[in-house]
């Protein structure tokens, strides 16, 4: 059954492609097409036809609107081998604004690991679509939250109306910082090391870094507090 009417399928199909209005041409002037074409095709009725013709434009239709998605699956792709659709080298960021993912769709915040290429403007999260996703090392996972924060910092100051606003914005970015800090400090060396394939002795010199990045946040956050609430463009001092 399965086999027969799949051979009727075809044989509309070729029905369709042959006839100046394509599917166009209604079932009828289709079945008498294909039964033109073979004797075998006698019994077919035209409520047959009309499934088959509806089945055919059903499919036509899924096609099209999977042809509009294969961008963003192509994109994906891509992504998985670190390139962009048109083969260029996707660099790492981290964002400084609100946008969305061209691969998957996915809503992308201030501070989120990025990889695009500036040449098509294409930008792919790295959680889901990029070839690094779930593999990124613990250090570097460290070392994306705190420019995050500073990130934060600097639109904090950017779309704060009031002073109030924005402390209490700050206020947050700190609590942040002050948690990371935290995990940062009881992060076992060795199990950092060697998921890092570093020495001990490196990852402690990362850690230092970090800790001083972090100082650096907290004063980052003083600064904005003392500075006010100022327009953007005046924002750019931070
Ligand atoms: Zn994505
Ligand atoms: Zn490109």
């Amino acid at each position: 059954m399965g086999a027969e009417k799949d051979e009727l399928v075809v044989a509309f199909e070729g029905a369709i492609r042959s006839h100046a209005d394509g599917i166009d041409a209604g079932p009828k002037v289709l079945l008498d097409a294909v039964k033109s074409t073979d004797a075998k095709w006698a019994d077919v009725n035209i409520q047959k036809a009309k499934r088959v013709v509806k089945a055919i434009r059903e499919a036509q239709g899924a096609q099209a609107e999977s042809n509009s998605k294969s961008e963003k699956v192509v994109a994906k792709e891509k992504g998985a081998e670190g390139l962009c659709p048109k083969n260029h080298k996707l660099t790492r960021f981290i964002a400084y604004s609100l946008g969305c993912c061209d691969g998957c769709g996915g809503k992308v915040t201030t501070g989120d690991p990025m990889w695009g290429c500036r040449a098509c403007d294409h930008d792919l999260c790295e959680a889901k679509c990029h070839k690094n996703q779930g593999s990124k090392k613990l250090l570097t996972q460290f070392s994306d939250v705190i420019e995050g924060l500073q990130l934060k910092i600097d639109q904090a100051v950017a779309i704060s109306p009031t002073q109030e606003k924005l402390e209490k914005l700050l206020d947050l970015i700190k609590q942040e910082t002050v948690k990371h800090e935290a995990q940062i400090a009881k992060t076992d060396d060795k199990q950092l090391a060697e998921e890092a394939e570093l020495r001990v002795e490196e990852v402690e010199l990362r850690k230092g870094q970090f800790v001083k990045d972090l100082t650096a946040v907290h004063a980052k956050i003083l600064v904005a507090i003392e500075a006010g609430v100022r327009r953007p463009e005046a924002a750019q001092t931070a």
